[in-house]
């Protein structure tokens, strides 16, 4: 029994004898299947050539992104907290390197996904740690790995304690969530965000797509929902999901003036 992985997505599933016919997070129309078709791989495999690199992106936030660049392309982020630390977002390789470069920053206490693109090696990450996954309980039926780690939550907001906040924002995914990290961004706050508030190119403005790849937008209402679910918190930077897509500052501004910019284009 084998737990296959899509090459496209990154997504690891349930072991089986055989590949599974097809990737459904893939054949969703927010995804693609791979132009060379559908395609698989493992965990062990993927160890054999690629790597991570880890590094401080600020004080008490670590990223970890897999060398070369594997499916999506994301990496996660390590965020040090006096209760433990929270791994946000997650990715497909793991490795005993990384283990125990993780464990001596003082391993993960949970694991927060933003929404299933990033479900990855959840489970794997889960195991090594022995931590739990919050997910939200509306993308439920996008784990293609179930495992009793995995907690769902409802509602609007978490609390993971030491000022860390899930928030369910909706939009590119109903579960869409991020982030909130008070103490971040020395006390200023900042909002790891996945790809529910997409740190575009220009890196002072954002976007909210249903999907990216296939250049789908949300409406106008859904993009004022997804405002409103962070306007409680203050945050002066937005890490986005890749290693350079950062709003460094005025983050909430940022916000503000790229959803007036983009219900503007929807309405003409
Ligand atoms: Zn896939
Ligand atoms: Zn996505």
């Amino acid at each position: 029994m084998v737990n296959y992985m899509c090459k496209t997505c990154g997504t690891q599933f349930a072991a089986t004898d055989q590949p599974p016919e097809t990737c459904p997070i893939c054949t969703d129309e927010r995804q693609y299947i791979g132009w060379e078709g559908q395609q698989w791989t493992t965990l062990e495999a993927l160890q054999q050539d690629h790597h991570h690199i880890i590094k401080t992106v600020e004080p008490n936030l670590t990223g970890i992104g897999t060398h070369p660049s594997f499916a999506i392309g994301q990496r996660a982020l390590l965020v040090h907290s006096t209760q433990g630390n929270i791994l946000w977002d997650c990715i497909s390789l793991i490795d005993e390197s990384t283990i125990a470069a993780v464990k001596s920053l003082g391993g993960i206490a949970g694991i927060a996904i933003s929404h299933p693109h990033y479900y990855s090696s959840m489970v794997a990450w889960s195991h090594a740690f022995d931590a739990p996954i919050y997910l939200h309980a509306d993308d439920r039926q996008w784990v293609m790995r179930p495992d009793p780690a995995i907690e769902f939550w409802a509602g609007e907001t978490k609390s993971l304690g030491a000022g860390l906040t899930l928030i369910r924002c909706g939009g590119h995914f109903a579960g869409g969530t991020v982030l909130h990290w008070a103490a971040g961004t020395a006390g200023k706050g900042a909002l790891l965000s996945g790809d529910i508030l997409q740190v575009v190119s220009d890196r002072r403005y954002v976007s909210f797509m249903y999907s990216y790849p296939n250049l789908i937008p949300l409406p106008a209402p859904t993009v004022r929902q997804i405002v409103a679910a962070v306007e409680p918190f203050a945050f002066d930077r937005i890490y986005g999901a890749w290693w350079d897509r950062v709003v460094q500052s005025d983050a909430k501004a940022a916000v503000d003036r790229s959803a007036k910019r983009y219900i503007a284009a929807l309405e003409g």
